[in-house]
């Protein structure tokens, strides 16, 4: 059995005015994001949405000396981006019970989240990933991943960042030491 982990795909992450917006390079993957959630919706394959979660007063986050306010709980910035917002709504308006979501306080979609319980109930062995950052949040999921024995799967064409570096260097990290397969549309 298969999943797909759609990530952080928000208005922070993507949108132009996003709090700690991947810009264009974010925007370029909307098409292919929302297309592999949709194939995978369809095809009654379990769909999980983890989304970054923060509050405004939370002084003990690590992230609050790293990066800007982003996705702060009950704004538009933690709602999905664009094609994949309106996909989203209409899955959840025809009753897809395959659909799930998840809030995320980490980099890791596993860490303090129920993500694991939900992938072994299903006897999930493999996961997809698709979303940004490639070597934030989806590199520290694909880790975790990988450390408990899941395969992996990194949609190369539905993942981006705002760190073009980083982006290339997950990429080779996710193949080669990970043994993640990595794979675009058409090959
Ligand atoms: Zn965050």
């Amino acid at each position: 059995m298969k999943a797909l982990i759609v990530i952080d795909y928000t208005n922070d992450f993507i949108a132009d005015d996003g709090k700690l917006t991947c810009g264009e390079r974010g925007q370029s993957i909307e098409q292919r994001i929302t297309e592999i959630t949709r194939e995978f919706v369809e095809a009654g394959e379990y769909v999980v949405f983890t989304i970054d979660i923060h509050d405004e007063n939370d002084n003990y986050h690590p992230e609050r000396s790293l990066f800007p306010l982003h996705n702060i709980r009950g704004t538009k910035g933690r709602k999905l981006y664009g094609e994949l917002e309106k996909y989203y709504n209409e899955a959840l308006h025809d009753g897809k019970t395959n659909v799930h979501w998840i809030d995320k306080t980490r980099y890791s979609a596993f860490t303090g989240t129920d993500l694991e319980v939900k992938l072994r109930e299903r006897r999930i062995e493999e996961l997809h990933l698709i979303g940004v950052c490639t070597d934030i949040c989806v590199l520290h999921t694909a880790i975790d991943a990988y450390n408990k024995g899941l395969k992996v799967v990194i949609h190369r064409d539905a993942v981006e960042s705002f760190n073009p570096i980083g982006h290339d260097w997950a990429l080779d990290h996710f193949a080669n030491t990970l043994g993640a397969k990595v794979v675009k549309k058409g090959g």
